[in-house]
């Protein structure tokens, strides 16, 4: 950085999410001089650290969706980084459960789906389902080996130890008040204990939940080229004690989200979510009423689940870009070709397959930008 009043550096990205630590990443490693600008006090607070922790296959998103290509990429690339740089994960697998004649249909579906997105899944008939989990009750199942679970605090970790030793730099506590764009570059208004502003060249707006507001006060950025947010909180309920899982199981997929699922940490504790409800303003409330909800969908395919044992744990909000009933919508990358502003790259609608999808959304992202 240079000057007195105002600082000026080459690239700012805004955020310190997974999506705005990799792609930090992938800037500095091109050799840009890289800041990333957090406003909480610690990288990884907003929702990287309150999701499933699942590294995604890419099997419902629709043909040639940002979605459906970034997951299968990101996950390829992910499995790799995470082998190179000891990150705790473990390929374990997952079912995704039919109970009714209906689901078992919609299973067929999202085998073509998956299929079309060049991800394998094997087929179970319920004989082969009760050898290989005999305590879910289904009438079918599809397995897919390439799903895995991950440690995502050690990813963004790994992230920002790439980002520092390639010459970038983390500042926490420096929120991105505003912001102004011309044809020379971007003016940024930085809030917190060391008020500034800076002047960078380009920038990235990984602001995850805040991204769409962000750019809303963003002069020189056409308003029209601001999608209408929506938030769809979903909350998580871990489950005490021993339990027979292995691998992870979901049901058929919900509107709004992929159902509500059970997942395992690398500890192998479980935990089950998250659910869907839509609100206003993002807000990481549980309600620990929600838990008899939890058991009723899970006894569905798992009638042994004793409801005594479910503990509110915490809950994630997704950042949507189309709202209750509407089909579900990709990834929204924005860079000039779309909104004119050079040197200017808007991350909008940055739900699952996020985490999977960040290294590959990075690359992107850098590729936009050089
Ligand atoms: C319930 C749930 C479950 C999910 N499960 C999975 C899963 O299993 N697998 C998967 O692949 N994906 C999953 N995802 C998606 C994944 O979590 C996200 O796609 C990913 O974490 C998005 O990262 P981000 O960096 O965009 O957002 P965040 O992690 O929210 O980061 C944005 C950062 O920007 C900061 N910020 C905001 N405004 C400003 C400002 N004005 N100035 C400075 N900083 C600012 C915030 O403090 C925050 O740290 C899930 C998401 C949810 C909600």
């Amino acid at each position: 950085m240079s000057g007195e009043d105002t600082l000026t550096v080459d690239t700012v990205v805004i955020g310190a999410g997974v999506i705005g630590l990799a792609t930090a990443r992938a800037l500095a490693l091109q050799g840009q001089q890289v800041l990333v600008l957090e406003r909480a006090g610690h990288f990884g607070e907003g929702i990287s650290s309150r999701n499933s922790e699942v590294i995604h296959a890419g099997i419902y998103y629709p043909d040639r969706s940002l979605k459906a290509t970034m997951c299968v990429r990101g996950r390829e690339m992910l499995y790799r980084y995470c082998r190179e740089r000891n990150i705790p994960h473990h390929k374990c697998g997952k079912w995704i459960v039919a109970v009714t004649p209906d689901q078992v249909q919609e299973l067929e579906r999202i085998r073509q789906q998956a299929r079309r997105n060049g991800v394998a899944l094997d087929w179970a008939d319920r004989f082969a389902l009760a050898r290989a989990l005999p305590e879910v009750t289904a009438a079918a199942a599809l397995f897919s080996p390439e799903t895995g679970i991950l440690d995502s605090h050690q990813l963004m970790l790994a992230l920002l130890a790439d980002l520092e030793s390639a010459g970038g730099q983390l500042v926490c506590l420096a929120p991105v008040l505003s912001a102004a764009s011309d044809q020379s570059g971007h003016t940024l208004s930085i809030g917190g204990a060391a008020p500034c502003g800076l002047r960078a060249s380009r920038v990235v707006n990984a602001a995850g939940l805040e991204a769409v507001p962000l750019a809303r006060r963003w002069q020189g950025f056409p308003l029209e080229q601001c999608p209408t947010p929506f938030y769809a909180r979903g909350v998580y309920f871990s489950y005490s004690g021993r339990h027979p899982f292995q691998q992870l199981v979901y049901p058929v997929p919900q509107p709004g989200g992929l159902g509500i699922h059970l997942t395992l940490d690398l500890a192998g504790q479980l935990r089950f979510g998250p659910d869907v409800e839509w609100i206003e303003h993002p807000d990481f409330r549980v309600d620990e009423r929600r838990a008899r909800a939890f058991a009723e969908a899970v006894r569905q395919w798992w009638p042994a689940l004793e409801p005594a044992r479910l503990q509110p744990a915490y809950a994630g909000v997704r950042p949507k870009l189309v709202g209750p009933g509407a089909p579900a919508g990709d990834f929204m990358i924005q860079d000039a070709a779309s909104h004119g502003v050079p040197g200017l790259v808007h991350l909008f609608g940055i739900e699952s397959p996020g985490l999977t999808a960040s290294l590959a959304i990075a690359e992107e992202v850098a590729d936009r930008l050089v």
